[in-house]
């Protein structure tokens, strides 16, 4: 019964309009036609290194391999899996199988581009080149930072990826099995009912969206079985927002009252006891501690190491902390180091750490690539477009986008994007995941 995926929604409707929505989905939100246009191919010997080949490294190359003629590049990326992130929510409330994120990287190389199956390990943008961990050393004229962002468990006191599962503690984002270990953990809960805490870490994340999407759908999960009159849904918000754009922050608030859920403002997670289902958060007053029958835990996020050893990140300011490189918000340069780049979710800026993202930052790095062989230059610029497909149950989402400046960015005239539709859980549920995979090849 706990693998079963009793909650599938009623979307006949959805499979009635599905090669329409689709298609809107592709032309719209995701607009199909390359932000750079259609140029003629650059003729080219550069040396171009990819440190990473998630969503941003695969999309990247495939653009590049496109826009130049004759260069060499090389994607570094040790994993053979590539996960279809945006799905772990999903696997998470039991509505797909592990299976539906597991992807294979190498149906994503583009042809021509090379697939260096090793980690980068250093990164020397003054000698312009990285080492791996097997110890091949490769020169560049120009490098692209995308890998991403890692999750910092050890920085919650108690907390082990191999909880996941046990003791009602869920997390999706340590991969696809997690996100069906979690779905294990809040299906125990929902038959039972209880004290269920929610909540995010005080760090920059990916899909700043995603622990509001799973307190919702743990609600909604409630609802149906019955439990939910004797459950209480407690969410700890790190600062004294539930999101950083005020516009949907409020509309969060309202949505989060009318479901009776119980806010903490400014609770960060700190400490577990998985023997006695005890967290601890640090708030301003001091330590206090919540009892829990289901616990989702989302760990801090950083740079990776050979990021955050690197000289790339930002040295002062809000971003050093975490080794987020300093990179120009709107052309994505290294401010430092010209010839570097960064992509995704490694980027130190204001907004953008989702695969929505990636599709409007991709294009704009292989532009001031291109300009920088043929000496003209790039004009395109990244305006920090960042989407959440918010889901508030099953069924049921507000497409939220935005910018750098916080103005709501609907893709589509006719979604409003504050309000739960059913259009936007099947943009969400159906059409982002094929958008996703044109995106890796260059052709979303
Ligand atoms: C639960 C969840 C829900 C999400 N929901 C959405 C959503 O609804 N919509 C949306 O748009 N986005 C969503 N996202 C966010 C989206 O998946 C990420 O923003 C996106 O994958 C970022 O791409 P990236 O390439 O920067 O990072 P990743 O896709 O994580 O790829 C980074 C790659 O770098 C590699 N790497 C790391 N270190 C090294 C190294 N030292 N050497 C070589 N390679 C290295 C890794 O192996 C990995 O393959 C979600 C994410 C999660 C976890």
């Amino acid at each position: 019964m706990l693998n079963m995926r009793p909650l599938t929604p009623d979307l006949t409707c959805a499979f009635d309009r599905r090669a329409f929505l689709t298609g809107a989905a592709a032309l719209g939100m995701t607009s199909l036609a390359p932000a750079s246009g259609r140029a003629e191919a650059v003729k080219t010997s550069a040396r171009i290194v990819i440190a990473g080949g998630g969503a941003a490294g695969l999309t990247t190359a495939s653009r590049l391999s496109r826009r130049l003629d004759g260069a060499d590049i090389v994607i570094v990326e040790p994993r053979a899996e590539h996960f279809y992130q945006p799905g772990f929510t999903l696997i998470g409330a039991g509505l797909k199988p592990a299976g539906y994120a597991v992807l294979r990287t190498a149906d994503f190389i583009a042809p021509g581009v090379r697939w260096l199956q090793e980690s980068v390990t250093e990164l020397d943008p003054v000698a312009s080149k990285v080492v791996t961990d097997k110890g091949t050393v490769l020169a560049y004229d120009y490098l692209v930072v995308a890998t991403g962002l890692t999750l910092d468990y050890a920085a919650i006191e108690g907390m082990d990826r191999s909880l996941i599962g046990r003791e009602g503690i869920a997390s999706v984002y340590a991969g696809a099995q997690a996100a069906e270990l979690s779905w294990q953990a809040l299906a125990k809960f929902v038959e039972t009912g209880g004290a269920g805490l929610f909540g995010r870490p005080a760090t920059e994340m990916k899909c700043a969206g995603a622990p509001l999407k799973q307190t919702f759908l743990a609600d909604d999960h409630l609802r149906r079985k019955g439990t939910r009159g004797k459950s209480e849904i407690i969410y700890n918000a790190h600062n004294p927002t539930l999101f950083s754009v005020p516009l949907v922050d409020a509309k969060v608030r309202e949505l989060f009252a009318r479901q009776q859920f119980k806010t903490n403002f400014s609770h960060v997670l700190t400490r577990i006891d998985p023997g006695k289902h005890i967290a601890t958060f640090s708030t301003p007053t001091g330590p206090i501690d919540l009892k829990w029958d289901f616990i989702n835990v989302i760990p801090p996020m950083r740079a990776p190491q050979a990021v955050r050893n690197s000289p790339l990140p930002w040295q002062s300011g809000d971003f050093a902390a975490d080794g987020w490189i300093e990179v120009d918000k709107a052309t994505l340069r290294h401010l430092r180091f010209s010839n570097v780049f960064g992509v995704g979710d490694v980027n130190g800026v204001p907004k953008g750490k989702t695969a929505a993202s990636v599709k409007w930052q991709a294009p704009v790095v292989v532009d001031h690539i291109a300009g920088s062989i043929t000496g003209k230059g790039g004009t395109e610029q990244y305006n920090g477009y960042t989407s959440c497909p918010l889901i508030t149950r099953v069924g049921q989402a507000m497409l939220v986008e935005f910018d750098y400046n916080n103005n709501l960015t609907p893709s589509f005239p006719f979604i409003p994007p504050l309000d739960e539709l059913w259009l936007a859980w099947v943009i969400k549920e159906r059409a982002l995941k094929p958008n996703y995979t044109a995106m890796l090849r260059g052709l979303a």
